[in-house]
């Protein structure tokens, strides 16, 4: 599980800007203290950063069939273009390409909707027709395929509108262009992996997380992402730089979480993964960690088939042992909860947390990443082995850094009080809510005997980081916060809670379009959070949207209260997800979750549209740069931050282009 960079609505110092375009705002992040690893460390890094690297194409195909298609013809014709880049044409199309970048595809990373193109599709032809034989040849695709197949997929909104649906009512396979089924109905999908489980399996796999899902012959059939399977180009790269990085892992137990996970991209089998996964939990003495495989799945409307991803960090020991209070206290916060008994558990396992620095992001951690990673997925392997949950602390110091003084606070916050809480407590509590969020509220809680790990289908997301970020706030008000010297002060909590019901409430909604309904599982969540909270806090007045010239503001007058309300919902949707009440999840969700009042939405955006800020936040990695003895030794690792957002890119391209355009 993630959690999105979302509580952040942010921006700007100076030298932490990269690039700015459409709503976009692209950051550069330090990594600090990577001087000071040893040689052999050094070297596991650009190991594995190359690892890393060498997935990217995977994500632009499970995004979308011609995504690659796109790229690639526009990385062409941009390199190519020699007219007058201040055009208008010509600066839409920049933007566009720009954006496929942001969202590997064609389709918003956050929204999924498609990319409405600036430019004419008359500059794309003129474009398009000064290019030659052999440069369509290098992006395999031919001048007829792009005007019949992919002018519609650019030009007609019609044409695959949204990456991801999740609207009630629809086959929602049919409704998404995301390309993890081809010529499957959602209820033959659905159909096929029920029978495949078998609800006595006390450690069932993930199933058809690691495939697509194809009809052939009438028959269903899946294709496994492995090598000699989908996607092996780009794997085979994977496990060549994973088979170097296995030679100066830090320990035996980190050589074989690498060594099994080669062998699972081998195979595809998910047990192997599993025991990969496995592996993984219970290293938690190496300084390095990393992710890289198919591992989370919000990107199918059936939540079954993962994206690929890779993250290489190290971690920040200053900052671990606030992570460190938090998981040797488990069992005191599973015990003190304020769910129902039946659903807790008896002993907390193994949940290990900590803080790292991030030295990679890819995949679908880039350009746009995580702020907390809490993995393994698999229920039964949390339950049984614990999971690993990670705050990463130089992005969220980069978001903080980037956000001074653009006036966000001084437009939305009700008054100084609120904004005095914010400035002195906003930055401790959010990474506070971060390690509540990642090392307790997903580890949380039990399902009862029985109940299917899936049993909330499309809303299981939603409801699991509901879960989890009631958890955090629940106790953030607790006095054993102070006690536990994780916060300085009785009052701090409320920075936590009056920015989390703002954001909610209102400020969230500046992400999403005018009309539009929400989508994204974490925007979800914390609209269904607030949207409940205030229902029952408007009638003892613990919360209210009070108005002054206009302008709607948050203004919570009962703290303690809304404390109590938080705790009933938390202890309501854990009884949902431990029961698998899909029914009550469906109507929660749907009746807090999805729907925005427009009134209030259109006044928001008007609002923010006067700070010019941008909604969303993306970076770029520095460039590893080893150095090797006359011997070929590997001596040291240099780290250089002058790359731009374009060059980044375009580099990438050239070095890590690995899938077939058309797979
Ligand atoms: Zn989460």
């Amino acid at each position: 599980m993630s959690l999105m960079s979302c509580q952040k609505e942010n921006t700007q110092t100076f030298n932490y800007v990269v690039d700015e375009f459409a709503d976009m705002q692209i950051l550069r992040y330090q990594v600090p203290n990577i001087e000071s690893l040893s040689t052999k460390q050094k070297e596991l890094i650009y190991y594995l950063s190359e690892a890393a690297l060498h997935g990217r194409d995977i994500l632009y195909d499970q995004n979308g069939t011609y995504n690659l298609s796109i790229r690639r013809l526009f990385e062409t014709l941009y390199e190519n273009f020699d007219g007058d880049k201040e055009s208008k044409d010509f600066v839409a199309f920049e933007t566009y390409l720009k954006r496929v970048w942001v969202s590997n595809g064609i389709h918003h990373h956050y929204a999924g909707d498609k990319f409405i193109p600036n430019f004419s599709k008359n500059f794309l032809e003129t474009e398009i027709n000064k290019l030659t034989a052999d440069e369509w040849k290098k992006i395999e695709l031919t001048k007829e395929y792009v005007v019949e197949t992919i002018f519609p997929v650019i030009f007609d909104p019609q044409v695959a509108p949204k990456r991801i649906v999740q609207d009630s009512g629809v086959d929602l396979l049919a409704a998404s262009s995301c390309n993890y089924y081809s010529g499957v109905t959602q209820a033959e999908a659905e159909a096929f992996y029920a029978t495949k489980k078998n609800n006595s399996d006390s450690c069932p796999i993930l199933y058809g997380l690691n495939s697509k899902l194809v009809k052939e012959n009438k028959n269903l059939k899946e294709v496994t992402y492995k090598i000699d399977g989908l996607y092996s180009s780009a794997i085979e790269k994977i496990v060549y730089w994973l088979q170097k990085a296995a030679t100066v892992a830090e320990n035996d137990a980190q050589k074989s979480v690498i060594k099994e996970l080669i062998d699972f991209y081998h195979t595809g089998d998910l047990k192997t993964f599993d025991n990969y996964s496995i592996l993984w939990v219970k290293d938690t003495a190496s300084h390095i960690d990393f992710v890289n495989g198919f591992i989370e799945t919000y990107g199918d409307p059936l939540g079954l088939k993962a994206s690929w991803e890779s993250i290489v960090n190290f971690k920040n020991t200053e900052a671990t042992k606030r992570t460190e209070i938090i998981s040797s206290n488990a069992q005191w916060f599973e015990d003190n909860s304020p769910i129902e008994n039946r659903f807790k558990k008896e002993e907390v396992k193994g949940i290990s947390a900590k803080v790292i620095n991030v030295a990679m992001l890819a995949g679908d951690c880039y350009p746009t990443t995580p702020i907390g990673i809490n993995l393994p997925n698999s229920n039964w392997i949390r339950a049984v082995h614990g999971s690993k949950s990670v705050t990463i602390e130089n992005i969220t110091s980069a978001y903080d850094k980037a956000a001074q003084g653009n006036g966000f606070t001084e437009e939305f916050v009700w008054s100084e009080a609120e904004i005095n809480l914010i400035n002195q407590y906003g930055f401790v509590t959010d990474n506070l809510h971060t390690d509540l969020h990642e090392c307790l509220g997903h580890g949380s809680g039990k399902l009862l005997k029985g109940v299917d790990a899936d049993a909330l289908k499309a809303y299981g997301a939603t409801i699991e980081e509901t879960r989890a970020d009631l958890f955090g706030l629940y106790f953030m008000a607790d006095e054993k916060m102070i006690e536990l010297g994780l916060l300085p002060s009785k009052e701090a909590y409320k920075a936590q809670y009056y920015k989390y019901f703002m954001n909610g409430l209102m400020t969230q909604l500046v992400r999403i379009e005018l009309g539009k309904n929400i989508e994204e599982s974490h925007m979800r969540n914390r609209q269904l959070i607030t949207r409940w909270v205030f229902e029952k806090a408007k009638k003892d007045n613990s919360i209210e949207l009070k108005q002054r010239n206009g302008k709607t503001f948050v203004v919570i007058n009962n703290y303690e209260k809304t404390r109590q309300y938080i705790g009933e919902l938390l202890a309501e949707i854990q009884r949902i997800k431990s029961t698998g009440d899909y029914k009550a999840a469906h109507d929660l969700v749907e009746n807090y979750a999805v729907k925005i009042d427009l009134e209030l939405h259109k006044q928001v955006l008007e609002r923010y549209k006067k700070l010019n800020i941008a909604p969303y936040k993306g970076f770029v990695n520095p460039i590893y740069r080893p150095i090797f003895d006359e011997n070929g030794k590997f001596i040291d690792l240099k780290i250089d931050y002058s790359e731009n957002y374009v060059e980044q890119h375009l580099r990438y391209s050239k070095d890590y282009s690995n899938l077939p355009t058309i797979n």
